[in-house]
């Protein structure tokens, strides 16, 4: 699997919802791959931002 696999099914992958044998490819990729590393660190950053802003948002204490 190369990188734009990965790019292509990353999104998917944040989500949970690849088949569970995709999920294991993207996850060894990613830690193999320098590249893939720092689009997991950055993408994964923006989208629990995303959501805390979410649930900040719908959810105040
Ligand atoms: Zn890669």
């Amino acid at each position: 699997m190369d990188c734009r696999q990965i790019h292509q099914a990353y999104s998917v992958y944040l989500q949970g919802k690849l088949p569970p044998t995709q999920m294991e490819w993207v996850a060894q990729h990613i830690q193999n791959c320098p590249d893939c590393f720092l689009l997991d660190q950055n993408v994964r950053k923006a989208f629990l931002d995303e959501m805390t802003q979410d649930s900040n948002k719908s959810t105040p204490k």
